[in-house]
C-alpha cells in the first residue's frame, strides 16, 4: 500500500480526550476516529488489523466445529420481553423509538428463536453456532477509546446440547479455542472465575489482561495461580471472635460518631469488635446487610445471593425504615430481614448502631440476639488477604476483560420453549452455553502491552503490514526507481508492504511515522547505501539497525519476521 495514495492521517499531537496509551496511539496512527461518545470509525489501516483479528478468531472457531451465522442487529422487542432481559439490561439496551424494536447487545434470544422447532431431536445435537458482528450497548460511561464502545464488534458463540455433560464439553472446547486465539494474537492474559451477571447460568470464566485502564478488579495469587474477579473472589480473613462469656447488650451515647473508624477511636476498640450495617431494598422490601468492621458489601455477591431487584436504600428511606440515619443503624430492634457476612458468624460482644442517631449498642451476641440471621459470603476481597488455596498473600489489581465464557444452562430454552426429544421421545429443554470475545479489546489490549515512547510495536500476526518500506528522497530518480522495484519484489515474495513513497516529506518525518505505525520491520532506501547496493533494515521492537546487501535482504527479513 502506497502512503502517497492512501488515507493514513497520522497526528503528532496527543488528542486531549485520550488518556490511555492504546486510545492515544490508535488515534495518532490514523487507525480510528471518534464520531460521538463511544462511537468510532475504523479507518483503513485500523480496519486491516480488525480483519486480522477476525481471521484468527474465525479459524479457531471453525476448528472446534463452529458454524458461522449472521444474526440481525435489529431485534423485535417481544422476544427480549419473553426472557425478561429488557428489564435485566435496563438502560444499556437501545430502543428504537415508537417501534417495538431493540438493538441487540448480545444474541441468546435470536439463537433460541432459530433453534426452536428446528433443532428438535437428540440427533440434531450438539451444535456450535457463532457470528462476528456489531453489538449495541448504551454504556453509561464510554471511555478508553474502543475498549468500551456503544457499538462494538463481538464474536459471540452459542452451544446447544442435550445435557450438562455435553455443555461441559462444549465449554471446554471454547476454553481451548480462546487460549489459542489470544496466544496467536500475542497477548499476555490470564483466566479468572467470574460472576454471570445479566446472562444468568452456573459457571463462567473471564479472559483478562492486567491493566490500570481496566474496569474489572481481580484478586490474584502469584504463588498458586488462583485468580478471580472480586465479584466472586474469596479469601481467608480474620473472623470476628466469639468470647467465652457473652455480655448483655447495652446502649452507649456516641455523639457524632458515624463511621466504624470513628466508633473504634471513640470507644478504643478494635474493628473486629464492630459490625457495620447497610440497608438494601430487595424486590421492594428492606434487608439489613451486616458486615464485619470496615468490610465492604460486594453488591454482585449480594445480587447473586438474593436474586430479583436489589438496590441500596436511599437516605430518606433509611430513616423511615430504621428511625436512624446511616452510621447509627444496627441489628438490634431491626424489624425486617437481616443477613450477615460469614466472618460475623456467631460473634458476640459486638458493637453496632442502635437505630437511634448518636447511639450505639455494645454487648451484642448475634446468636442470642438475632438468631434468624443467615450468613453468606458477602464481602469484597482486598490486597494482602490470604489465598483460599495456599494461604499466600493475594494481590488485587485492575484488568480488562477480553472474553467471557458462560454455562447458561436452560434459562433461555425454558423462557422461549426450546425443547428437543430424547431417544425415548421424552421432551427436554436444550442446554445452552454462550461465549463472547471483544474484537476491539484484542486490538487495544495488544497495543497496551506493546508500545514505547515512539509508537506501536506490532508483531507479525496482527501487524497490518510486515514491512514498512521507506524511500528517503523520492525526488531522487534512482531512489524512486529502486524503491519502487523493491516494493514490487517484496510483494512478489509474499510480504505485506506499506510503502512510504510520499514526495515532499523529510526523512525525519517519515522515520517518526514509521515508528508510530509500528510495523515489525522497516526497510530504508537512501542514497548513500544504495550506491553500494545496500539498504538499511531496522527492527521496530529493539530499534536495531543493520546495513544489508540487497541480494541478502530476503534472508534478513525472514530472520526478523
Ligand atoms: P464488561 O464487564 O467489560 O462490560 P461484559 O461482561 O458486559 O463486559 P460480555 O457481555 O461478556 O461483556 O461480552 C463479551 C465480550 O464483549 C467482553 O468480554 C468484551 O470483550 C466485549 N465487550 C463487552 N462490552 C463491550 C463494550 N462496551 N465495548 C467493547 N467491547 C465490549
Ligand atoms: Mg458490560
Amino acid at each position: 500500500m502506497r502512503l502517497s495514495k492512501n488515507f493514513v492521517p497520522t497526528l503528532k499531537e496527543v488528542p486531549s480526550d485520550a488518556v490511555i496509551p492504546s486510545h492515544v496511539l490508535m488515534i495518532r496512527a490514523g487507525m480510528i476516529r471518534m464520531v460521538s461518545a463511544g462511537i468510532y470509525s475504523f479507518l483503513p489501516l485500523g480496519y486491516k488489523i480488525v480483519q486480522k483479528i477476525i481471521d484468527i478468531i474465525r479459524e479457531e472457531m471453525n476448528a472446534i466445529g463452529g458454524q458461522e451465522f449472521h444474526f440481525p442487529g435489529l431485534n423485535p422487542k417481544e422476544i427480549w420481553d419473553q426472557t425478561g432481559r429488557v428489564e435485566a439490561f435496563g438502560d444499556i439496551l437501545f430502543h428504537i423509538k415508537n417501534r417495538e424494536y431493540v438493538l441487540a447487545p448480545t444474541h441468546e434470544e435470536i439463537v433460541a428463536f432459530h433453534a426452536k422447532g428446528a433443532v428438535t431431536s437428540y440427533k440434531d445435537l450438539p451444535q456450535i453456532w457463532y457470528q462476528i458482528q456489531t453489538k449495541f450497548r448504551n454504556e453509561p460511561r464510554p471511555r478508553s477509546g474502543v475498549i468500551r464502545g456503544r457499538q462494538f464488534i463481538m464474536k459471540d458463540a452459542y452451544t446447544l446440547d442435550k445435557d450438562f455433560e455435553g455443555l461441559d464439553y462444549g465449554y471446554s472446547l471454547h476454553d481451548q479455542a480462546y487460549r489459542k486465539i489470544f496466544d496467536r494474537c500475542g497477548l499476555k492474559y490470564f483466566v479468572v472465575g467470574a460472576s454471570s451477571g445479566a446472562m444468568g447460568g452456573s459457571k463462567s470464566e473471564e479472559f483478562m489482561v492486567r491493566s490500570d485502564a481496566g474496569e474489572d478488579t481481580i484478586a490474584y495469587c502469584e504463588n498458586c495461580g488462583y485468580a478471580a474477579n472480586v465479584e466472586v473472589a474469596q479469601s481467608v480473613s480474620q473472623k470476628a471472635p466469639r468470647h467465652s462469656e457473652s455480655k448483655s447488650y447495652y446502649e452507649i451515647p456516641t455523639p457524632n460518631v458515624k463511621s466504624i473508624d470513628e466508633l473504634c477511636a471513640f470507644l478504643k476498640i478494635d474493628e473486629h469488635e464492630t459490625a457495620k450495617s447497610r440497608i438494601y431494598i430487595h424486590d421492594g422490601k428492606p434487608v439489613l446487610v451486616l458486615m464485619l468492621g470496615n468490610d465492604e458489601v460486594n453488591e454482585t455477591k449480594l445480587q447473586s445471593m438474593l436474586g430479583g431487584q436489589v438496590r441500596p436504600g436511599h437516605p430518606e428511606e433509611l430513616k423511615e425504615i430504621t428511625g436512624a440515619d446511616a452510621g447509627s443503624i444496627g441489628p438490634i430492634g431491626f424489624k425486617h430481614k437481616i443477613i450477615a457476612d460469614t466472618l460475623l458468624k456467631d460473634a458476640n460482644n459486638l458493637y453496632s448502631g442502635a437505630n437511634k442517631n448518636d447511639f450505639h449498642i455494645g454487648g451484642i451476641d448475634l446468636k442470642r440476639d438475632a438468631p434468624s440471621i443467615e450468613y453468606f459470603d458477602l464481602r469484597t476481597v482486598e490486597s494482602g488477604e490470604k489465598c483460599v488455596n495456599c494461604n499466600s498473600n493475594l494481590e488485587v489489581f485492575k484488568a480488562i476483560e477480553l472474553g467471557h465464557i458462560f454455562k447458561l444452562g436452560t434459562k433461555y430454552s425454558e423462557a422461549l420453549g426450546v425443547n428437543y426429544l430424547d431417544v425415548n421421545g421424552k421432551e427436554h429443554p436444550i442446554v445452552m452455553g454462550s461465549y463472547g470475545i471483544g474484537v476491539e479489546r484484542i486490538f487495544a489490549c495488544f497495543i497496551e502491552q506493546n508500545f514505547d515512547e515512539k509508537g506501536i510495536i506490532w508483531k507479525k500476526p496482527l501487524a497490518p503490514f510486515d514491512i514498512h518500506l521507506i524511500a528517503l528522497n523520492m525526488k531522487n530518480e534512482t531512489i524512486a526507481r529502486s524503491a519502487d522495484q523493491l516494493y514490487y519484489e517484496l510483494i512478489a515474495e509474499g510480504y505485506e508492504v506499506l510503502y512510504d513513497d510520499r514526495l515532499d516529506l523529510s526523512a525525519g518525518f517519515k522515520f517518526n511515522d514509521a515508528d508510530l505505525l509500528g510495523m515489525p520491520v522497516q526497510v530504508i532506501v537512501g542514497e548513500k547505501n544504495l550506491k553500494d547496493g545496500n539498504v538499511e533494515v531496522k527492527t521496530r521492537s529493539n530499534h536495531e539497525k543493520q546495513v544489508v546487501e540487497l541480494s541478502k535482504l530476503n534472508i534478513k527479513l525472514k530472520e526478523i519476521l
